[in-house]
């Protein structure tokens, strides 16, 4: 083999090498949450320390939960767990430090612990009766719309991030049907008083399909006034709506 020769192996072994680097460093993924070595966005160590909130399906059927919300205008109340590690951190990520990565994160947990174990598994709608007929699942997400000075100083709608990436996973669709007529106050420093008087009549809803459940997407809920003004706001043009509820966490505070 000649020298030209001995090189141009050379060559190739090292490009070889180099390719075989690089496709390991593409398929090299990183735990979002810990940072360990992981195949999966959660690696399993961590998705071990996750824990379910409750064991019920619908958290309105939940005293422990309903005792302190504001009564809810809305059916069905799911979420993937309390506002703690890691729910905290990751809304923290999506909503404050631009990280789509958590709303993948959060909506690919709310498929896996909810959508999957809870809304698709039940059947009956017994804590509804007269709205039985309707299905289980709803025909389409609305995100909690932001306020336009909101979304330009974020640069994005988070509750929009979470609803892309769940229709991404369920194959339902998606539509901004929810707009937020007047600007509001952060509910996160508000009592509860100030919290209904803050977004009392604060969205306007532009539903244009025939509908009959509908499912509202957002990060966390609190006492749900933010959730019950939006509801208020479908049933005042579409009264026999079935309202779901779709939240990450929950916060429980009296
Ligand atoms: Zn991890």
């Amino acid at each position: 083999m000649g020298s030209w020769q001995k090189g141009l192996v050379q060559g190739l072994k090292k490009a070889g090498l180099g390719y075989r680097r690089l496709a390991l460093s593409l398929s090299h993924r990183q735990c979002y949450l810990c940072r360990q070595s992981s195949k999966d966005l959660i690696c399993g160590y961590c998705e071990h320390f996750i824990s379910p909130l409750t064991t019920h399906d619908n958290l309105l059927t939940s005293p422990d939960i309903l005792k302190y919300l504001d009564t809810p205008q809305y059916d069905y109340l799911y979420a993937i767990g309390d506002y703690v590690w890691p729910f905290d951190f990751m809304v923290r990520d999506l909503k404050f430090n631009n990280k789509p990565v958590a709303g993948r994160a959060l909506a690919s947990l709310f498929y896996q612990r909810v959508f999957m174990l809870k809304i698709m598994a039940v059947n009956n709608v017994c804590e509804a009766p007269e709205k039985s007929d309707t299905s289980m699942l709803p025909e389409i997400l609305i995100p909690v719309p932001l306020s336009l000075r909101r979304y330009w100083q974020r640069g994005y709608n988070q509750s929009q991030v979470l609803a892309d990436w769940l229709t991404t996973h369920t194959h339902i669709p998606n539509a901004p049907l929810l707009r937020r007529v007047r600007h509001t106050k952060a509910q996160a420093n508000l009592q509860k008083q100030d919290r209904i008087n803050n977004v009392d009549q604060a969205f306007e809803c532009c539903l244009n399909g025939d509908y009959k459940h509908i499912a509202i997407i957002d990060d966390v809920l609190t006492t749900g006034a933010t959730m019950n003004s939006a509801a208020r706001a479908v049933l005042e043009q579409n009264p026999h709506m079935t309202i779901s509820v779709w939240c990450m966490a929950v916060t429980l505070v009296s």
